[in-house]
């Protein structure tokens, strides 16, 4: 019972531990963050009464890898139970400049786009800072980019998510640049806003999917909350405060929003704006009727966008449902 009370270590920062003289508290970060010890007492520079004292203060909450599987391509997708018995995964992605881990940010997901798996059980809960830290640090790679990309809206949780950037970005632990961590988001304005004053120069990556209101409400519940113009203004915001060009993120589905028709609006919508735009086709989920369009009706699509910055997204993992939009959907 008393464990549920102590704080997880690893959700702190070395200035919040309550432990003295200042440097021990950068020795357990270290310990933590750097060579990803799995309990106090493997922190073998700190005497066994301080090791206690810590057990007795804190509890280093590591999620329990309950499954792993490797995709023909490399792409490995890790299965988490976390302390208090929720699921969660973890994608691993190998590209030639290193490896980029894919992180949930939520257990499920409340923001219930149709072509989606992960909102398809529900909502669970925030994770916290430190459950993230346990997926980019504790997966057995050395990973160099961080991708907030899996199940979750990162910025429906923002708090937890903004320490996390803090945390693998802190010097004297994992020090990764926060340019090297993208994250994304399906259109949340207050959010964009606040993380733009937040003054991390993070990728910001805007699941977008459509370019015009009718298409994307139908798609994405929360345009009609925020809809296009005023996602185009916060992420315009974004880019005057950060300099980071924006990332649009475009999942191509046959027959809604792959028309010659749609690709021209898009293109209108981004034309001279500071922004990369990645076509991803739609990748099949269980239970849900949407397919990616051939591939000439693809190919079409593209040409339309010629003057544009555009990459097609290479689908890693899908035989292992690690591609996009396919996580934590069997398991749950
Ligand atoms: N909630 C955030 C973070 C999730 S990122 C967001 O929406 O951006 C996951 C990315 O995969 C998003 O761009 C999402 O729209 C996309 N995605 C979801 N379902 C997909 C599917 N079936 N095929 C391809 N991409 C999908």
């Amino acid at each position: 019972m008393q464990d549920d009370k102590k704080l997880n270590i690893l959700s702190l920062f070395p200035e919040e531990m309550d432990l003295s003289p200042a440097y021990r508290r950068k020795q357990v970060f270290s310990w933590l963050h750097q060579h990803t010890v799995q309990s106090f007492d493997e922190m073998t520079n700190l005497s066994k009464a301080l090791r206690a004292e810590l057990a007795e203060r804190y509890a280093l909450d590591l999620p329990r890898e309950t499954e792993r599987q490797a995709s023909a391509d490399g792409t490995q997708k890790i299965l988490w139970r976390l302390t208090d018995g929720e699921m969660v995964e973890t994608a691993l992605m190998r590209y030639k400049h290193g490896v980029s881990v894919c992180l949930s940010t939520q257990a499920g997901c409340r923001m219930g786009c149709a072509f989606c798996a992960s909102g398809a059980h529900g909502f669970s809960r925030d994770l916290s800072a430190g459950e993230m830290v346990s997926q980019a640090l504790y997966c057995g790679e050395s990973v160099n980019h961080v991708v907030l990309m899996g199940t979750g809206e990162p910025l429906d949780n923002f708090e937890q998510t903004v320490r996390f950037i803090r945390l693998i970005s802190h010097p004297e632990g994992r020090g990764l640049s926060p340019r090297h961590i993208s994250l994304s988001t399906c259109g949340n304005v207050p959010g964009i806003l606040k993380l733009a004053d937040s003054g991390l120069p993070v990728t910001l990556s805007v699941s977008l999917h459509a370019p015009d209101d009718e298409t994307r409400s139908r798609l994405m519940p929360m345009n009609r909350k925020y809809p296009i113009s005023m996602l185009m203004e916060a992420c315009g915001k974004y880019f005057m405060k950060t300099g980071r060009r924006i990332s649009y993120e475009y999942v191509i589905i046959n027959g809604l929003n792959d028309s010659p028709g749609h690709a021209r609006r898009l293109k209108a919508l981004l034309r001279g704006k500071p922004a990369h735009i990645n076509i991803i086709p739609c990748n099949p989920v269980a239970g849900k009727p949407f397919a990616p369009p051939g591939a000439d009706a693809a190919r079409r699509f593209m040409r339309e966008l010629d003057g544009l910055r555009v990459t097609a997204r290479r689908t890693l993992g899908s035989d292992i449902d690690a591609a996009c939009g396919q996580l934590r959907s069997r398991k749950c």
